[in-house]
């Protein structure tokens, strides 16, 4: 537990004042708590007496009201305070912890599902910031309720407490053996709530694909009994929680007997004990007693949190694999890129992906890259926007050596268009808009028409206010295409990346779309992987991979004079378009 609140100093350093505000209007609370039993016990007496005077009973009665008012206030107070820490620690952490995702590289993102992360972002950030606030502060009244009504038991009767709390070790015992327990089925209740999480994400996201394999059953089949595993687990987590209540009453009840007995005994044998002592005691007793209950839920608590908290720092620990130089410079412009002996292994791969790769680029050229399949083109564009740590070899970008730069300056000089066309769910204006930076020297009408989007518009019921994707409307893959073709001109950044980025799009299209590509970023370096080779015939550069390694080097001529695979495979693609036409 000291782990969390250590690892926690920084918000415990900013918000101290506030601690010690609550910690004050618990201790008056928990003082004030202790009054009534006093009071009844009093009036008791003097019942029993016979010398209740109108005027003590008055005083006694406004006595009982003032420490109402005390505890309503002071615990109106202290709920408050504690609240506003409580959503400020919760924010703070789900803030730092975003913050951490976004700084990770590629590995990161294999290892972490966005479900796993989704639930480490909420339950997990909950639980910590619920346990260090709200159950710190019951925890502190629940420790002030046991030392302060032992005490004021002890003046009332000294044998008659320690007789009394002679049951109390037994709920010690318990905790003991049942708290490992209940944390490794906490354990257990979180890491499979975390996959079943991640597999109903996958279900919804992938819905077309299961159902268009007709493998609904399946799915549900899976679904269900994730669901009914996490079912049985937790209730087994339950269940050993739910002993802790029960048993505590029991023993309570056992040393609320004892008292009864033999403070009876007192009484009777006129031991300086009276009635009102009694019931005083009693509710002592009960004061005692109850927050024993609590501490055996708040201990679970703090187990569970364990879970939560080593879940949390877990991703938050992570530092990324590629870390700026404490000197790195910013990228301001690209004149040329350079791969030198350049080869890459993904981090649990024991063979290279991309191999002995030379290469250079001038400002003003296009590169083009094909090769089959799995050939390692995406890898290898992907190598300049230092996704993973490069293998061996080096890249340079303007004769500097890429590890120089700052990583997100670099990646402010490329508009990189992915194969998988990811659109947020909000309208098309606002997924364009994505691509607006300083550097932007287009306007959104002119985007659009480079990227050959300027037809889809009449199509869309609201224009560029239309919501696409799951929250609106579906779009083609060629749609969606030439929107992520708009927004990455919008973004007019040195370096341009097509990764397959015209693979949905026809023949015409993509003709208007390389055209345009040609004429408006003639001074800039543009590369473009592509299955079709139509779309990089026209490129300065042609490089071919094959299992990683460049095959073949040239212009669309040199390649056709080479009569290799690209010539072969340009020929082929031919005749499939002269089939169709
Ligand atoms: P291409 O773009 O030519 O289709 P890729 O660069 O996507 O080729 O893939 C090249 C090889 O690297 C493939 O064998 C693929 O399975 C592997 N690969 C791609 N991404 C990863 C990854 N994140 N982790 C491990 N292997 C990967």
């Amino acid at each position: 537990m000291s782990r969390i609140f250590k690892e926690l100093g920084w918000f415990f350093r900013k918000e101290w004042y506030k601690f010690l505000l609550v910690l004050i209007f618990t201790l008056i609370l928990t003082y004030a708590v202790t009054l009534p039993p006093n009071y009844i016990g009093n009036i008791i007496d003097r019942i029993v007496q016979k010398d209740l005077t109108k005027q003590t009973a008055v005083k006694l009665c406004i006595s009982m009201a003032a420490a109402s008012i005390i505890i309503y206030v002071t615990g109106l107070i202290k709920e408050r305070c504690a609240g506003k820490l409580y959503h400020e620690l919760y924010y703070q952490l789900k803030k730092r912890f975003i913050i951490n995702i976004f700084k990770q590289d590629g590995d990161f993102f294999e290892d972490y599902h966005p479900g796993d992360l989704m639930n480490r972002a909420t339950g997990d950030t909950w639980m910590i910031s619920h346990v260090s606030t709200y159950l710190l502060f019951n925890f502190i009244d629940t420790i002030m309720m046991l030392i302060i009504s032992f005490i004021l038991m002890v003046r009332l009767n000294l044998s008659l407490t320690l007789f009394s709390i002679i049951p109390l070790p037994l709920i010690t015992a318990l905790v003991m053996y049942l708290r490992p327990k209940i944390v490794d089925n906490w354990k257990q209740v979180r890491v499979k709530v975390s996959h079943l999480n991640n597999i109903a994400m996958e279900s919804v996201n992938h819905v077309k694909l299961v159902r268009g394999f007709v493998k609904e059953k399946d799915d549900e089949a899976k679904l269900s009994a994730n669901a009914t595993d996490v079912f049985y687990t937790e209730r087994k987590a339950v269940s050993m929680q739910a002993l802790f209540i029960p048993s505590f009453r029991m023993i309570t009840l056992i040393s609320q007997g004892i008292a009864l007995g033999y403070g009876a005994y007192l009484i009777t044998h006129q031991l300086d004990f009276t009635v009102g002592n009694l019931i005083t005691f009693n509710l002592y007793l009960h004061m005692f007693a109850n927050p024993l209950f609590r501490l055996g839920n708040q201990i679970t608590r703090f187990a569970q949190s364990h879970v939560s908290f080593d879940r949390l720092n877990e991703v938050m620990d992570n530092e990324p694999t590629i870390i700026d130089k404490p000197k790195a410079i910013e990228l301001d412009g690209v004149e040329t890129i350079e791969f030198r002996n350049l080869s890459f292994r993904y981090p649990d791969d024991k063979n290279y992906t991309i191999e002995d790769i030379n290469l250079m680029l001038r400002r003003g050229e296009t590169l083009g890259i094909v090769g089959k399949t799995g050939s390692g083109k995406t890898t290898l564009v992907k190598q300049l926007l230092r996704s993973y740590p490069i293998t061996a070899g080096s890249i340079y970008i303007n004769n500097q050596i890429i590890s120089d730069y700052k990583k997100e300056s670099i990646r402010r000089n490329i508009a990189y268009v992915p194969q998988e066309h990811s659109l947020f769910s909000r309208t098309v204006l606002e997924n364009l808009m994505l691509g607006k930076s300083d550097k932007t020297a287009l306007s959104l009408d002119e985007a659009i028409r480079l990227a050959d989007f300027e037809k889809d518009l009449p199509f869309l019921e609201n224009g560029l206010e239309t919501i696409v994707g799951e929250a609106g409307v579906t779009l083609s893959g060629g749609q969606k295409q030439r929107l992520s073709i708009a927004r990455a001109f919008l973004k007019n950044a040195d370096i341009l990346i097509f990764d397959d980025s015209l693979s949905a799009v026809d023949g015409m299209t993509e003709k208007n779309i390389i055209e345009n590509l040609k004429e408006y970023r003639k001074d800039r370096t543009n590369i473009i992987c592509s299955h079709r080779l139509s779309v990089i015939e026209n490129s300065d550069k042609i490089i071919v991979l094959d299992r990683g390694k460049i095959v073949e080097q040239g212009t669309h001529q040199e390649l056709m004079n080479n009569r290799k695979w690209y010539y072969e495979q340009y020929l082929m693609q031919q005749m499939e378009v002269e089939d169709e036409t």
